[in-house]
């Protein structure tokens, strides 16, 4: 595995690939690699002739200050991690790379980012956009490899692509989790081991409101789930929303919905995690 720290050379390297016909599979990530991403890039192995793997930890998408400097950071483990995965070039680029003035882009997602994480998190998918789409004009991938565990991210990305019409497959694979339910996260580094067993509530909640799906409304079963959540001592519930998988709006009636998003993030101490699950009321016994 080749690492490229240079935006020009990546752009250099993805012509010639192109040239020759080979089929291009991109997995953007900001590090601090775990099973979760590396299922991505093994998909991307297998289904492309290139596996291209970015890390670059993304001032644009932070809107707190601390997260973005204690967010982990271990790119020696990444590097030996991406080579077992089979991943061909991992491009590395510095801020001054990706960033050489400051950006003043302005991406608008409409309804999609006055929910959840847009609601949330002021600027957030304003700076994923930018570097997406700076990465996508780099790196030219024929598939993108994204995790469900960023649910509203994958739906972005897709308004992205379709909006200015980039060439390009986006792939979603489901989200690992620890044996917990834990969902991975690079953000769990920074959990000490009685932070991580009560973060594993946020999966036990998510399957607590799944039973309830059927014969609830959606504003019952938030108030089941706040209180449920107030037991644990050091998780504080940002939200508990029940959403349509594609728009990611409020589903108020989920019991008649064909399938809906189970979407959760709170803090555990001072870590934000987010969670969700895809669930149909139909199905659900
Ligand atoms: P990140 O490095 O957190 O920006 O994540 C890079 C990609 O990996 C994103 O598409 C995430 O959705 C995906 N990802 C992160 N954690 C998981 C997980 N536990 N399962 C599946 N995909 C994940």
């Amino acid at each position: 595995m080749q690492v490229i720290e240079q935006g020009s050379a990546i752009r250099s390297i993805v012509q010639a690939l192109r040239c020759s016909g080979k089929s291009i599979g991109f997995v953007p990530t900001m590090g601090a690699l775990h099973e979760g991403h590396l299922q991505l890039v093994r998909a991307a192995a297998l289904q492309n002739d290139v596996t291209i793997c970015s890390i670059f930890v993304n001032p644009t998408q932070f809107n707190n200050p601390d997260d973005y400097k204690l967010y982990p950071r271990s790119l020696e483990q990444d590097t030996a991690a991406l080579a077992e995965a089979g991943c061909h070039y991992l491009f590395a680029p510095s801020t001054s790379d990706m960033y050489p003035e400051q950006s003043v882009l302005r991406f608008s997602f409409g309804v999609l980012e006055e929910v959840m994480e847009g609601a949330h998190r002021p600027g957030h998918f304003n700076g994923v956009a930018t570097v997406v789409s700076k990465l996508f004009h780099l790196v030219q991938p024929h598939r993108a490899y994204f995790g469900q565990k960023d649910l509203q991210q994958v739906a972005v990305v897709r308004q992205l692509v379709i909006g200015l019409g980039f060439d390009l497959e986006v792939v979603c694979y489901p989200t690992i989790r620890e044996a917990s339910g834990l969902a991975m996260s690079s953000r769990n580094k920074r959990l000490n081991s009685e932070q991580r067993e009560q973060a594993a509530q946020l999966h036990q909640a998510l399957l607590r409101a799944q039973v309830q799906i059927k014969n609830k409304s959606a504003a019952a079963i938030q108030d089941d789930i706040a209180a449920y959540l107030a037991e644990v001592p050091q998780l504080q519930l940002e939200y508990f929303e029940i959403a349509d998988p594609a728009t990611l709006q409020p589903v108020p009636n989920p019991g008649a919905a064909a399938e809906v998003a189970l979407c959760i993030a709170a803090y555990i101490g001072p870590v934000r995690l987010i969670d969700n699950m895809i669930v149909k009321p139909g199905q659900v016994i």
